[in-house]
């Protein structure tokens, strides 16, 4: 398959007769997810083991397939990625010592229902558990796909008055579940009273619809979200066969409203922990005009152990983009800290060495290099926002090299006070 090639419905029997106009509606497709092994082995060759294995791992995470992403399934293959992300595994019965229910502390994190302030300046909102497409490697599975459920208007209410009354809040980051499954109306209705918080200065939106429902994103749903600006999405191409004349429309429509796209990858054993294929993936994404944000480490969650890779792997993949490619192509890998440490970036070693005088450094290609360093590199700053800042001001380690503390020992997280948790 070509990767432009629209997603042809008449290939599917169920779905050879769907008229255009119905395939092109969102909420058709949403409507029509496929929720159960039967449904499903109407569009895909099932085993009866498999069937029951299915329905076994759907007590436990539920199933929604749109009948696009359904298309997309290769029906040659048991092991393709579309099929591996979205289709039921008795695997995720498996419970692992290190599994754990929320692994991100994200609920540790949480002043109030449904949302997470874990980093100084910025907050994660969750408006809603339903997602169009349930990815089986979801990291929130504990509420996503539980029930299908909007954030009650009580929460976002409460989660609202949070930020307005936190002036230290400039990023507001929306996510889910996936946003864009909501209303477009009650999406706008949230989007415009964070607009009215003056401290609110940019708006991001995670959403996966351009890969699993791109009809969402329709010219006039991107002119919505383009009177909210400055406003970011950002969405989750894990491999480039995701990459359809579809989802280059819906990403196409974003970027011509103006609003600036990245890309959040998960590392997922036996769909795209190969160097190649991320390779192949960063690039299309440039050519759709999405920018690769993260490569995040799949997480501890509960039932997902066997799309797990080890972190090498994602120090190996940034090994063979960096210096290799295009530098916007390549994403941070970063492991999400067990515990709400929130997100470290990890890859390869570029420092061999150093001295007063020299540090020695490598590049891609293997060549050892010097920079000689200043005669005299210690300066203080005057710029007038230093001059302006008081002291201790900065948290962490950053603070360790800006003042004269001689040791950090974090007893009391700045996180945990503003939780109440200590
Ligand atoms: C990922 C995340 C953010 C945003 O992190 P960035 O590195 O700024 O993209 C904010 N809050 C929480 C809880 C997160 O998990
Ligand atoms: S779209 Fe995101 S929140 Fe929804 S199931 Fe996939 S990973 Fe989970």
């Amino acid at each position: 398959m070509s990767i432009h090639a629209p997603v042809n419905p008449q290939k599917v029997p169920l779905y050879a007769d769907v008229p255009p106009e119905d395939w092109n509606d969102w909420r058709w497709q949403m409507r029509h997810a496929l929720r159960n092994a039967e449904d499903l082995g109407q569009v895909i060759p099932l085993e009866r083991m498999e069937k029951k294995g299915m329905e076994e791992s759907l007590q436990k995470f539920r199933m929604a397939i749109t009948p696009y992403y359904a298309a997309l399934i290769d029906q040659n293959r048991e092991d393709g990625p579309i099929r591996a992300q979205a289709v039921p595994n008795v695997l995720e019965l498996v419970e692992r010592p290190s599994d754990l229910l929320d692994p991100l502390s994200e609920e540790g994190d949480s002043p109030v229902p449904g949302l997470t302030h874990r980093y100084p300046d910025r907050v994660l909102l969750l408006v809603t558990r339903v997602c169009a497409m349930y990815c089986r490697h979801c990291t929130r599975r504990r509420t996503v796909g539980q029930e299908d459920s909007h954030g009650r208007p009580e929460e976002i209410d409460m989660a609202l008055q949070y930020i307005s009354s936190h002036e230290e809040i400039r990023d507001v980051l929306i996510s889910g579940g996936d946003p864009f499954t909501l209303s477009t109306e009650r999406l706008e209705s949230i989007l415009s009273r964070l607009r009215a918080i003056p401290h609110v200065e940019i708006i991001r939106i995670g959403s996966r619809t351009p890969v699993v429902l791109p009809q969402r994103i329709t010219p006039a749903f991107a002119a919505m979200l383009s009177r909210y600006q400055p406003l970011y999405v950002n969405t989750h191409f894990n491999h480039y066969k995701e990459i359809t004349a579809e989802s280059a429309q819906a990403c196409a429509n974003l970027a011509n409203a103006g609003i600036p796209l990245g890309n959040q990858s998960v590392l997922l054993k036996g769909v795209n922990d190969c160097p190649r294929i991320m390779k192949k993936l960063v690039h299309e994404l440039l050519k759709i005009r999405v920018k690769p944000y993260y490569i995040y480490q799949c997480d501890l969650s509960m039932g997902i152990g066997h799309f797990r890779t080890s972190i090498a792997k994602g120090e190996q993949i940034i090994e063979s983009l960096r210096g290799h490619t295009t530098g916007m192509a390549v994403p941070t890998f970063v492991v999400d800290a067990p515990g709400g440490g929130g997100k470290i970036p990890v890859m390869p070693n570029y420092v061999l060495s150093h001295s007063d005088r020299h540090t020695v450094l490598r590049n891609y290609e293997g060549v050892i290099t010097t920079y000689t360093e200043p005669d005299e590199p210690y300066s203080e700053c005057h710029c007038e926002l230093c001059r302006e800042a008081s002291p201790s001001q900065e948290n962490g380690v950053a603070g360790l090299l800006q003042d004269d503390r001689l040791s950090l020992e974090p007893t009391v997280l700045q996180r945990r006070r503003r939780n109440g948790s200590s």
